[in-house]
């Protein structure tokens, strides 16, 4: 196992704040010192100087042919030369010291570039995206993010730069919900109250609290409103909110709490809670969860799981590209567009299972299902169907009386024999 690339550069890090550390203490004093000094020299200058206003300039008072005698004597004069030449010294020292750092900054990116990879060509898969049928599930999986971003024109543009009409029902289905989505963060819940309202049995069916949430959150914009909405704001929870007691009684109870505060306003009481704007946020993550389950749209944008699924994927293969350098691998890819070893993508990124059958390396179907041996290997129905074919072209010549029942199929895997009947349809 490789070790930790983080580690060299983590050394080099150190190495350079200590650097940096010793850097700061010793020039502070330094120049501390220096300029303590140069005061004093001010000082003393400033003092020797006539008191004259026309000359209040230090050039034109040291310059001045007319002064008779010297305004500094000779020991001041070596003072101020020997400070000086102090002065030269330290800032000499100083930027000296400065361009040591640069090399010791420069040596952490020859340490990065040392330890870490900077080219990643082996794991691309250079044709994935250039065959006809895959092209345009890559523009689709771009459009579909800009829709979940609202970038919808942007995603029209690219639709229309590439010249595919990519799922146009998608597209649709996204721009009602972006409508929507819009509307909620302009403050607006109407066409979210209308949606939710045509899909009131949809949501009842999967118990979203959608529509609780929609109208707790109009009760709360006209208490927000103050003691002229105290009659409305009660007969809106009178017609709204009697269906949702079995399921939200407490968050009714607390939301009907806040009529108290109304006259006075919400600010600074218990209910200020309510007035902030998580709660569109929280609205509008729910209303995006629901229309897209209810569009059967995957809650998740594609990319974003593509992206985080490659991000965890990255450093097993990086692992495995070290390991092999010596075998001169240029491309991690199968010909079969496999990679060379499964990886774990986290919980998060499990989905649906889905079978594939290792001999005939198709995915099942519901007319190929996956069928279990009775030694627990799992293989599709048609691999089964064939082998079971096989055996019987091979036994059929033996005796013409081998029935069905007397055919045995051998697992692809291990040496158990069974018969065509035993193995059992796997429903996932
Ligand atoms: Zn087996």
């Amino acid at each position: 196992m490789a070790t930790d690339p983080r580690i060299p550069v983590r050394n080099e890090i150190d190495k350079v704040l200590d650097k940096f550390s010793t850097y700061e203490t010793t020039t502070l004093s330094s120049l501390d010192n220096v300029e303590a000094k140069l005061k004093e020299l001010l000082e003393l200058v400033e003092n020797a100087m006539p008191m004259d206003d026309d000359s209040s300039n230090l050039d034109e008072a040291l310059d001045s042919e007319e002064s008779e005698a010297p305004l500094l004597s000779s020991e001041q004069v070596s003072n101020i030369m020997a400070t000086l030449a102090e002065v030269k010294s330290v800032s000499s020292s100083v930027s000296a010291k400065h361009r040591e750092l640069h090399s010791f900054v420069s040596k952490i990116g020859k340490c990065i570039d040392k330890n870490f990879e900077t080219s990643y060509d082996f794991m691309t898969h250079q044709t994935a995206f250039l065959r006809d049928e895959t092209r345009p599930r890559l523009y689709e999986i771009i459009c579909n993010h800009l829709c979940r971003e609202g970038l919808q024109s942007t995603a029209d543009q690219l639709m229309e730069d590439s010249n595919m009409n990519i799922n146009s029902e998608f597209m649709t289905k996204f721009r009602d919900v972006n409508a929507i989505v819009v509307a909620l963060r302009n403050g607006d819940l109407q066409p979210a109250m209308k949606w939710a309202l045509e899909h009131s049995e949809k949501l009842k069916e999967k118990t979203s609290s959608l529509e609780f949430k929609l109208h707790r959150l109009a009760f709360i914009s006209l208490v927000a409103g103050g003691a002229q909405n105290v009659t409305a704001a009660i007969e809106y929870a009178r017609d709204h909110f009697t269906p949702f007691i079995p399921n939200h009684q407490s968050a009714i109870q607390h939301v009907m709490g806040s009529l108290v505060f109304m006259r006075t306003g919400l600010q600074g009481t218990p209910y200020s809670g309510l007035l902030q704007t998580s709660q569109w946020d929280d609205l509008i993550r729910t209303f995006t969860k629901d229309a897209c389950t209810i569009m059967g749209l995957s809650m998740q944008c594609p990319l974003a799981v593509c992206i985080s699924a490659g991000c965890t994927a990255l450093p097993v293969l990086l692992n495995i590209n070290q390991a092999l350098t010596g075998s001169q691998v240029h491309n991690m890819w199968s010909a079969k567009e496999e990679l060379p070893i499964e990886i774990a993508l986290g919980k998060n990124n499990y989905y649906h299972s889905i079978f594939s059958c290792p001999i005939m390396r198709q995915q099942s179907t519901e007319s190929n299902p996956p069928m279990r041996l009775i030694c627990g290997h799992v293989i599709s129905k048609d691999a089964l169907t064939k082998l079971t074919n096989a055996n019987k072209t091979i036994w059929g010549w033996a005796s013409s009386r081998t029935s069905q029942k007397d055919t045995r199929v051998k697992c692809p895997y291990c040496p158990v024999e069974q018969t065509p009947q035993e193995p059992q349809q796997i429903i996932f």
